[in-house]
């Protein structure tokens, strides 16, 4: 008996990752289900970087995101951490490497909306509750759900670090967790950013300031989890001024907005990206630490490859879950998800050491970076669009 599929493809899970996986798949003309229930609140904001803003722009994003996104011209590093060896301060400029701008910084909650505002755009097809049961077999994939079970090729599991999804594969994580917490707010500031991020390497962590649109910026500060709860605590004016000493008042007075996050410190990866007709994306995939915008970039650049593979193999007339297109899948997003696991991975660690060698090291690089030209545009060019990653999305190219 022939197999019968409500859909070619199942989106499961309704983030930023599984909302521009399957907006890139319907996009490409892919017969798409979103299996995802309504968004919760998120306060947190993201940096996209310029591959990613080229794939929100070229999926007919990126024009309702405008007005809520703020421009990331310059990026400075400072070494607050009063140890023996400190490096020296670090000012990258978009403009060195004939950019505008490295990207922009937005609100995930308008990201969402308006994510979620193409997809009803697109007409896409969605169930909006979550999957509570993926069984995968040689020819599809059965998903129950509230509205009954639907059957398809292949899943693209988007559902979180959590992921029901990667469970059903059978796909294992590695996981190392951090001895530290990540406080997240938004807040309003006296002086203005000059479209500058400004990263402040502390002892504990980092302590981020990255542009919002006006007198407003979001922040990421980075804390042992007993001095987060005690942050976390505090009185908005309490908090502002803490703050604030921490800023050493670069943008003066601050003052604190509505909605703290507290986000463990860990990095996990899936020992594999995609097996038995599931392929994942997002956090699914790979969580990394709140350092340098990693994260979301790394899971757009999932989602669009996963996209293009599934419109070339269907252009083919070959199945679409096929062993074949799951491991190129793999593949194809190794390098680039280990190369920005490690590298997080480094930095932070090489800033909670009082290896006084590798505190050494991070001065000598920063020192390197700082004085020579070349490697100072190397780095910001593999930042914003990485050698080993560059779905057609990225490059303005439809999928
Ligand atoms: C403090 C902080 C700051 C960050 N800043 C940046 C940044 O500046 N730049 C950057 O690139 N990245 C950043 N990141 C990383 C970024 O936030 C994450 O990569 C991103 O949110 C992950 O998106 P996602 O769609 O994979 O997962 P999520 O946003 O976790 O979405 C998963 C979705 O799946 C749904 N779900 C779960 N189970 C099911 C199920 N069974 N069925 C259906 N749906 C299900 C959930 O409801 C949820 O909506 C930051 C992270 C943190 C913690």
């Amino acid at each position: 008996m022939s197999d019968i599929f409500s859909a070619e493809v199942a989106v499961v899970g309704g983030g930023p990752a599984g909302l521009v996986a399957a907006i890139a798949l319907a996009t490409a003309g892919v017969d798409t289900l979103l299996i995802a229930p309504p968004a919760e609140p998120d306060h947190r904001t993201t940096a996209l970087l310029a591959g990613s803003v080229t794939a929100l722009e070229t999926l007919g994003v990126w024009p309702v995101c405008v007005p809520h996104a703020a421009l990331l011209r310059k990026i400075r590093l400072i070494d607050d951490t009063q140890r023996l060896i400190r490096a020296p301060e670090v000012l990258f400029t978009a403009a060195e490497i004939d950019l505008d701008a490295f990207g922009y910084n937005i609100e995930n909650r308008h990201l969402i909306a308006a994510l979620e505002a193409r997809t009803v755009e697109l007409k896409l097809a969605r169930i909006a509750g979550a999957a509570v049961s993926i069984t995968p077999d040689a020819a599809g994939v059965s998903i129950k759900h509230i509205d009954g079970e639907t059957r398809v090729r292949l899943v693209i599991g988007a559902d979180g670090r959590r992921s029901l999804c990667r469970a059903a594969a059978g796909i294992e994580t590695t996981q190392r967790l951090y001895p530290q917490t990540a406080l997240t707010l938004n807040l309003a500031h006296a002086r203005p950013h000059d479209d500058t991020s400004t990263e402040f390497h502390t002892a504990s962590g980092p302590f981020t300031l990255v542009p919002l649109p006006g007198r407003r910026s979001s922040l990421v500060c980075v804390l042992d989890p007993a001095r987060a709860a005690e942050l976390v605590a505090m009185s908005d004016a309490a908090l502002s001024a803490e703050i604030e000493r921490r800023a050493h008042s670069l943008l003066g007075k601050m003052a604190v907005e509505p909605g703290r996050g507290m986000f463990p410190l860990a990095i996990e990866t899936a020992d594999a990206f995609a097996r038995d007709r599931i392929a994942l994306v997002g956090e699914a995939a790979h969580v990394v630490p709140p350092i340098g915008a990693q994260g979301l970039n790394l899971g757009l650049r999932d989602g669009a490859t996963i996209a293009e593979l599934v419109a070339e193999a269907r252009r083919q007339n070959t199945d679409i879950g096929a062993p074949g297109v799951l491991a190129r899948y793999d593949t194809q997003r190794r390098a680039d998800v280990t190369s920005r696991s490690i590298a997080v991975d480094l930095l932070n660690r090489s800033l909670l050491t009082d290896f006084l060698p590798a505190q050494g090291a991070r001065g000598l690089s920063l020192y390197l970076v700082d004085r020579i030209g070349p490697l100072r545009r190397a780095l910001m060019r593999e930042g914003v669009a990485p050698a080993a990653s560059r779905p057609r999305l990225m490059r303005g190219e439809m999928v």
